[in-house]
């Protein structure tokens, strides 16, 4: 049997006075529950190093934190934005155009869809409250797996399938968004203010599947539709690496019918 290995891209954080490297355990828990193997990927190597960290690897999950530098969309910063990680911009963009370059499926969370958007060319809201005042609470006090907002989901999209739904009421801890979104994704998730909580690549292009929520919270759940994103990526991941095995195999065959060719 072979194992599917996903890529978890990680933070740098000070806590009880000593700097740690790693991720929230919910998503390692998530992918676990899926069936993959996560790999915590920690910004620490920086973007030099980001390819070589992604060998042998099937998928990519970009995780939620930091707020991106406005500076990567064309923006100056808002008073309202939290403070940015240049290093993690850096280490997690360059991780995302090599597993584009190889093929390999992302799933974005949070922080994740902003990244994919703001790399292939979209802006951000950089603070939500102050440049989008609307009735929905986009960061509730509470628990981060409380569902707290709905939101509807394009029938036939990625997302909708791997929720077996097109309407869902999800946690939600975020103060940025999505504001105008890049050539190559399709908005598949909105608020009913229109506001995008799910994005997607176009069919046969990179497998890319992003939302805004943090469906990693809701692992402790074994009912929750959430597993379906993961259990997405995970088979994504397993698929391509067989098509790789595939594609070499067919380039072979051309390599020998070249060959014969007189
Ligand atoms: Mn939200």
């Amino acid at each position: 049997m072979s194992f599917v290995r996903i890529a978890v891209s990680g933070v740098l954080r000070t806590w009880d006075g000593a700097e740690r490297t790693g991720v929230n355990a919910a998503y390692v828990r998530a992918l676990l529950c899926a069936g993959g193997i996560p790999l915590i990927l920690s910004p620490l190597m920086g973007a030099s190093l980001a390819a070589s960290a992604l060998d042998g690897c099937d998928g990519l999950l970009l995780t939620g934190g930091e707020d991106i530098e406005p500076s990567w969309y064309g923006a100056e910063p808002s008073p309202f934005l939290s403070p940015p990680s240049q290093d993690r911009d850096l280490f997690e963009l360059a991780l995302f155009a090599v597993a584009r370059q190889r093929d390999l499926p992302i799933l974005g969370i949070c922080r994740g869809i902003q990244l994919i958007n703001v790399a292939l060319g979209g802006t951000l809201y950089q603070d939500l409250p102050s440049d989008r005042p609307d009735s929905v609470d986009h960061s509730p006090a509470g628990a981060r797996d409380a569902r707290s907002h709905p939101i509807r989901l394009q029938p036939g999209s990625r997302v909708a399938a791997a929720l077996d739904a097109t309407e869902i009421t999800v946690n939600s801890v975020h103060h940025q968004a999505v504001e105008n979104l890049a050539p190559g994704l399709i908005a598949t998730g909105w608020t009913g203010d229109g506001l995008i909580e799910a994005a997607e690549s176009e069919s046969g292009a990179s497998w890319i599947l992003a939302v805004q929520w943090h469906p990693e919270e809701m692992y402790a759940d074994s009912r929750a539709p959430e597993h379906g994103l993961f259990s997405a990526l995970v088979t994504e991941a397993g698929l391509a690496g067989r098509s790789s095995v595939g594609r070499g195999r067919k380039e072979d065959t051309i390599a020998h019918a070249v060959e014969r060719t007189p």
